[in-house]
């Protein structure tokens, strides 16, 4: 059979025609760009042009791309078998990541759920709260408080708990679950903490706790929601006030877990431990998709007792491809000194940033571990400026009034520079 190979624009115009991408119109799609190969640090087109990744594919290619060590996890796996049925039965890699996990998550974590994907294990959280309350003899306890411009995925229950304007809020109105929001908290990573935030928290829980299961968060950093960095002394806090209330306190880390603020977890940078803790995203090393949900033994023997049974249980779960993936990926992190190496990330990603600071059209510059942040003063258009940064080498993808970096591990000071450099000239061709 002879095989006839498309065009490069034949692909793209098939890839217009037919598929959604994030986020996008079919009618008006933003440009999108044809890979051929990615390794390292740097995503090949199939123009030929070589683009210096600054977002580590959504912050999840930590290691980079086709790194050997995962590589060779995933092939080895696959020749004893990619898949069986979680339910009846289990296997090594599951059984490993799992161990894995509990041994670098704060301590009191010590069980776990796979799911497929970041919502999905936000959903198993909220799930799991609403279970745990109703074994406990308080049924009514099915609703969640958290702050706004939070970003926990796009299902359903998790979409409930995001940033009710930023978020797809008014789109669905009337389809969500209806959860308290309270303020985000206030911003500054070193700046004191605000009585006034607490006790707004307070308030809300002293109002409805008798309907709330659980606080859910990210800890320390609000990604998606707006890159915004917090002291995490708020959430030794919130801890209490969870504690005082009979509410969970669920902490989303499918962003900011396995490194990427400096520390292994965002949590680490506090004295607590939450009760329930997302983990996704970074997990496999970005290779594959694979999401887990930690708790602790009150909440998991809470739901288990009297012949109680947790009620999820996904086709794909602890999928055995992915697991090996992310028994590798984990194991490449624990081969250096998360703190210092991503540290001097933070350094040289200060230094390369701090012109933009300059821009007038620039309002303000921060850095956290592996985050580097150029906001503006206006949103800018993708469409526009998407091609800009590929024509520059670099591959970076705002939104709104964000240009951000996050960079995989492996990055070098040079390519920190090469990013930082497209960075302030398209920043500088923006409007004021
Ligand atoms: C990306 C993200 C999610 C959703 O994960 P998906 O894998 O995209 O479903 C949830 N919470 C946070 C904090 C995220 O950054």
């Amino acid at each position: 059979m002879v095989k006839i190979m498309k065009t490069q624009q034949e692909y793209l115009d098939l890839d217009k025609q037919l598929l959604w991408h994030p986020y996008t119109s079919m009618s008006h799609p933003s440009p999108h760009f044809l890979v051929e190969k990615a390794a390292q640090c740097e995503i090949t087109l199939s123009n030929g042009k070589t683009l210096v990744d600054g977002m580590s594919s959504w912050w999840s290619v930590i290691h980079g791309y086709n790194h050997p060590t995962i590589n060779a996890a995933i092939q080895e796996q696959l020749s004893q078998f990619s898949h069986v049925m979680f339910g009846g039965l289990t296997h090594k890699p599951a059984i490993e990541l799992a161990e894995k996990l509990i041994a670098m998550t704060p301590r009191d974590l010590q069980r776990v759920f796979f799911s497929d994907s970041g919502s999905v294990s936000v959903e198993v959280a909220l799930k799991m709260a609403i279970q745990y309350w109703n074994t406990q003899g308080k049924p009514n306890k099915q609703f969640f408080v958290t702050p706004k411009s939070g970003y926990h995925g796009d299902t359903f229950a998790a979409m409930s708990v995001c940033d009710p304007e930023n978020g797809m809020h008014n789109l669905f109105t009337g389809a969500l679950t209806r959860q308290h929001f309270v303020s985000p908290p206030p911003t500054g990573i070193h700046d004191p903490v605000k009585r006034e935030y607490l006790e707004e928290i307070r308030h809300t829980f002293q109002t409805h706790h008798q309907h709330i299961a659980g606080f859910i968060i990210e800890p320390v950093v609000q990604n998606a929601g707006g890159m915004r960095f917090y002291n995490p002394a708020y959430l030794d806090h919130i801890r209490t006030l969870c504690d005082e209330f009979d509410i969970l306190l669920i902490f989303d880390e499918i962003a900011t877990g396995f490194g990427r603020t400096g520390k292994p977890f965002a949590t680490d940078h506090t004295n607590i431990c939450p009760d329930i803790m997302c983990v996704g995203k970074a997990l496999t090393g970005g290779y594959m998709t694979l999401a887990a949900t930690l708790t602790n033994d009150k909440v998991a023997l809470g739901i288990s007792q009297e012949g109680g049974v947790f009620m999820h249980g996904p086709t794909f779960m602890g999928n055995p491809l992915a697991c090996a993936a992310a028994n590798a990926s984990l194991s490449l992190l624990n081969q250096y000194d998360i703190v210092e190496h991503i540290s001097q990330l933070e350094t040289w990603m200060k230094e390369a940033l701090s012109p933009c600071e300059q821009l007038k059209q620039v309002k303000e510059v921060r850095c956290l571990g592996a985050i580097g942040v150029v906001e503006l003063n206006n949103s800018v258009s993708l469409h526009k400026i998407q091609p800009k940064f590929v024509e520059l080498g670099v591959w970076i993808r705002p939104f709104g009034k964000l240009i951000y970096l996050m960079p995989p591990y492996i990055i070098t000071q040079k390519q920190i520079n090469k990013l930082a450099e497209a960075i302030y000239k398209v920043a500088s061709e923006e409007a004021i």
